[in-house]
């Protein structure tokens, strides 16, 4: 099955207090690999957290939901930033991550988003478990192999496809 997301941002700092509200959203599920940090960083560029920081203040829910097996670094970013997070694998793009942290959140999913650089884990997962789903550009291009050569190649030709739709 094909997924396509409901919205495209070049970077997470353009999910503003704006754009939530004009789609009545209260929490947003966040991937965090190029989407919040780049692959396997341990720093949090400077004007992601705060945006986050700005997001929470606004009353916006966040959880990380991270298909890593990096435990310690997941725990230590998120307390970082100050977000909820699911605490394991979160299984993308099975939905077993998104719902709980949906719960976590204490957040309808008609009220929430999946934010995430790739389709065929995040944004897949988010469209199943039935949130809005919003694809941002990988923040590097360094990232897995298999990432980089099977599911980019995927995502160019899929997201071309989705382009040249009327
Ligand atoms: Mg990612």
């Amino acid at each position: 099955m094909i997924v396509y997301p409901d919205f495209k941002v070049r970077r997470f700092t353009e999910i503003d207090q704006t754009f939530l509200q004009t789609h009545d959203l209260q929490g947003l599920l966040v991937d965090l690999d190029n989407t919040l940090v780049a692959w396997h960083a341990m720093d949090i560029p400077d004007d992601i957290a705060r945006h986050v920081a700005a997001l929470r203040r606004d009353g916006i829910q966040l959880c990380i939901t991270s298909n890593t097996y990096n435990f310690n670094r997941l725990r230590t970013l998120a307390d970082t930033l100050g977000v909820h997070f699911y605490d394991g694998n979160a299984g993308k793009p099975g939905t077993r991550g998104l719902l709980a942290g949906l719960s976590q959140m204490g957040v309808p999913p008609q009220r929430a988003a999946m934010v995430g650089d790739q389709l065929f884990t995040d944004i897949k997962a988010g469209s199943r478990a039935g949130v809005k789903t919003i694809l941002v550009n990988p923040l590097t291009s360094r990232d897995f192999i298999g990432t980089k050569l099977v599911s980019r190649t995927l995502e160019n030709l899929v997201l071309r496809g989705a382009h040249s739709r009327p």
